[in-house]
């Protein structure tokens, strides 16, 4: 199922992610010798609507044009057919970043296939790793670790001031390489937008010139610290949408204007139909239902019980559908963990 290459197929920089499945068949590993060892490696389209990596990854090996990379690399091209189709993930296939060591979904046979590539980094050696992303809603760019160690907080500095610590969901990609090396997940704002294919690419290019991982602590002004606290969905059951009365669930209008701001309780999210229950989901790290903590039903208004920030909010009603309405998260600077 995984293919393994040391060299970039011919053509295969000149395609679009929609392209690869012409030039590669399936999830594909390639290993490019440079300079310095051990390799970095970049890990794009876990999600194949999130084109954002391959744009980054093909300037920044159009960039090198022949010329040594300063350090190996190691991409892994994940879900080329749902690329092809511009999907997350296929009807019935499951979502590439949920699959990875330590997921808590059955196994298919794709978990083997992430099993498969951390062995084989791991017998490898492998100096860092990279995970590039696209979001949906108005977020700003921002790193996310899945370990609080002062080695992956500099890595996630290097790209955003903006930092989120989180321990669910499982099976990501970043927590599970974070056993060999620092590990960050990045999120790149929406699909499409030139200045997240430029700033991923300057960051790869920056990762591809460190020679070594400061270990001192990061300076409280040099970096906004979250912590997801709670994970927020929409039950199947329950219709959703914008604007429409006959749901069960009406979204607020402006609710990806939410995102990564520090909301006041009191703070509404949507209206339940007349009389109704809370008509969302949500759990916090450990998987516990912690719904009454944050949320209350004020006049059949979702409101806000206690200060949070929410991340991932999107008017996107698939992604709603599929992922999830949006994360929960509290500022955390008190403890990054000192040197
Ligand atoms: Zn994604």
């Amino acid at each position: 199922m995984l293919t393994e290459l040391d060299l970039i197929p011919d053509g295969l920089l000149d395609v679009e992610a929609t392209e690869l499945w012409r030039h590669i068949d399936g999830p594909t590993l390639i290993h490019l010798k440079g300079r310095r060892e051990p390799a970095l490696f970049v890990s794009i389209l876990m999600h194949g609507n999130e084109i954002v990596g391959w744009q980054a990854v093909r300037e920044l090996l159009r960039g090198y044009a022949g010329a040594d990379l300063t350090r190996s690399l190691s991409l892994f091209i994940g879900n080329v057919a749902a690329a092809a189709q511009g999907l997350r993930h296929l009807e019935g296939q499951s979502d590439y970043n949920r699959i990875w060591p330590g997921s808590e979904l059955p196994v298919t046979p794709e978990h083997r296939m992430m099993q498969s590539v951390v062995d084989i980094m791991g017998r490898r050696g492998v100096f860092a790793s990279v995970d590039i992303h696209n979001n949906t809603g108005l977020n700003p760019h921002y790193a996310c670790v899945n370990v609080m160690d002062n080695r992956f907080l500099h890595l996630a500095t290097l790209f955003s001031r903006t930092v989120v610590y989180f321990l669910r969901p499982k099976g990501v990609q970043s927590m599970a390489m974070a056993r060999l090396c620092p590990a960050v997940t990045l999120e790149c704002g929406k699909v499409g937008q030139v200045h997240g294919v430029v700033h991923a690419r300057d960051y790869l290019q920056a990762c591809m010139h460190l020679s070594g991982h400061p270990q001192h602590s990061v300076a409280a002004p040099d970096i906004d610290l979250f912590h997801t606290v709670a994970q927020v969905k929409v039950p199947q059951d329950i219709s959703f949408g914008f604007d429409e009365p006959e749901v069960d669930l009406q979204l607020a209008l402006d609710l990806d204007h939410l995102n990564f701001r520090e909301l006041p309780p009191g703070t509404s999210l949507g209206r339940v139909r007349n009389g109704n229950a809370i008509a969302v989901e949500v759990r916090d790290e450990r998987g516990r239902v912690v719904r009454d903590q944050f949320f209350r039903l004020e006049d059949d208004e979702l409101r806000i019980r206690v200060p949070v920030m929410p991340s991932m909010l999107t008017k996107d009603r698939q992604v709603i559908r599929q992922d999830c309405l949006c994360y929960l998260m509290e500022r955390y600077n008190t403890q990054v963990p000192s040197a």
